[in-house]
């Protein structure tokens, strides 16, 4: 059974692949003169699994001054993710995002977002675990491939072989595998600390005056937090005032997954469509004698109140619907509430510290107190869009049974929380 649904997930792949152009090209072009933009792509060769960023591997220099590469970590996440690409489409310019390997299966459809914008997706483990904390280098193969077959099934086509050391720690164990596989590692030059600054501002005046310091370099941030998602503009607007160039990264060849990982995460994927075949579970399932569920009520209320019109076009569309339309926003807390961008491991791992790079402080384990906000994920993914639902239908959305079967989209949220905190 096992082994022939890892077959078909191999035919569907497979058939993904054939229109991987396609899907990737859907990026307008960028037409204003007067945006940041991208001065420079860089494709860069792998092989033997490069590494980059000064913070670590003295080696590869190749920004010029006044050149700097926005790199994201640890997402994607609900809305802060979305607001960082309208930032960056804003000012036309690329990043690179280094997706952990659950939330990408958690948001699918938001990570194929960052990869038809035309950014380069890269991976950052499976569950974010410390590789160099791990008892043994096959659970650090585990996190890494995992994490590549993740994010590689959630974009739906071939990511690019770069990777990024959660806690930026690397071993040698890891450094030879990683060679061996022709995957680049990337470190960092300028570390914007917005794991632990709250001000936008002061995310960005931390990552102006390393620049100006350093005239040049690797940038990294956190997609999953909103106050990154708020620093980006302000960021982008001074990294042009202040005469600075963005370069792209790109791979000269796509990653390759291992076939046994694909399988693996197989298990944990379970239930999650194929991209381009999701559908709202609305969609799929329908009330048709007795009781209709509070949920089912709320998410048909908002798919009629988007096209009352045209409800049955719209019921049929639904297979390429997003699937985010009919689930729930996580339950982010305030920016000022978040720990540090470098969350615990998910399963009963030690906690990451990252102080040896980062001058993090220890991570929390997110635990107690999530409890009462699952209880009000679970009950809010009755199916209240995304933004400013009705007031009928969120009504409706904070009566539903607890029962209600939750999307990926809820569960993402949930294990957001769970290394986060509310
Ligand atoms: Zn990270």
């Amino acid at each position: 059974m096992r082994a022939h649904t890892a077959a078909l997930a191999v035919a569907v792949m497979a058939a993904f692949y054939s229109s991987a152009t396609a899907i990737a090209q859907t990026a307008p072009p960028c037409t204003n003169p007067n945006t940041l933009g991208v001065s420079r792509t860089v494709q860069i060769d792998t092989t033997g699994g490069p590494g980059f960023g000064f913070e670590h591997y003295k080696a590869n220099d190749f920004l010029q001054p006044k050149e700097v590469v926005l790199t994201f970590d640890d997402g994607p996440q609900k809305y802060s993710t979305e607001s960082v690409l309208a930032a960056l489409a804003e000012q036309c310019v690329k990043a690179t995002f280094f997706s952990i390997g659950k939330m990408a299966l958690g948001y699918p459809e938001i990570i194929r977002e960052v990869a038809r914008a035309g950014h380069t997706v890269g991976t950052h483990t499976w569950s974010h675990k410390a590789i160099a904390k791990l008892k043994t280098f096959d659970e650090g193969k585990d996190e890494i491939e995992r994490g590549i077959s993740a994010v590689h099934r959630a974009v739906g086509e071939p990511i690019a072989p770069f990777f990024r050391y959660p806690t930026l720690i690397d071993t040698k164990e890891s450094l030879e595998y990683l060679g061996k596989r022709n995957i680049a590692m990337f470190s960092t030059d300028i570390d914007s600390l917005d794991y632990k600054i709250q001000a936008p501002e002061g995310i960005v005046k931390t990552v102006m005056t390393k620049l100006a310091k350093n005239g040049k370099g690797i940038i990294l941030m956190h997609d999953i937090h909103k106050k990154t998602a708020k620093a980006v503009p302000i960021l982008l607007a001074a990294l042009k005032q202040g005469g600075y160039k963005v370069v792209h990264l790109t791979p000269k060849a796509v990653g390759t997954t291992v076939a046994e990982y694909d399988a693996a995460i197989e298990k944990d994927a379970k239930g999650l469509p194929q991209v381009g075949q999701e559908r709202p579970v609305s969609a799929i399932v329908k009330t048709v004698d007795g009781d209709v569920p509070e949920a089912e009520k709320a998410a048909r209320d908002a798919v009629e109140a988007k096209a009352p019109s045209a409800e049955a076009a719209d019921r049929e569309q639904h297979a390429a619907a997003p699937e985010h339309q009919d689930t729930p926003p996580p339950a982010q807390g305030e920016a000022t509430s978040e720990p540090e961008g470098i969350p615990p491991p998910a399963e009963g791992g030690e906690a990451e510290t990252g102080a040896g790079t980062h001058g993090q402080t220890d991570t929390p384990h997110a635990n107690g107190g999530t409890s009462a906000a699952t209880g009000s994920l679970s009950e809010t993914s009755a199916g209240a869009p995304a933004g400013e639902p009705p007031a009928e239908t969120a009504g409706k959305a904070a009566t539903a049974p607890a029962t209600a079967p939750k999307t990926w989209s809820a569960r993402a949220a949930e294990l957001w929380e769970s290394w986060f905190g509310k």
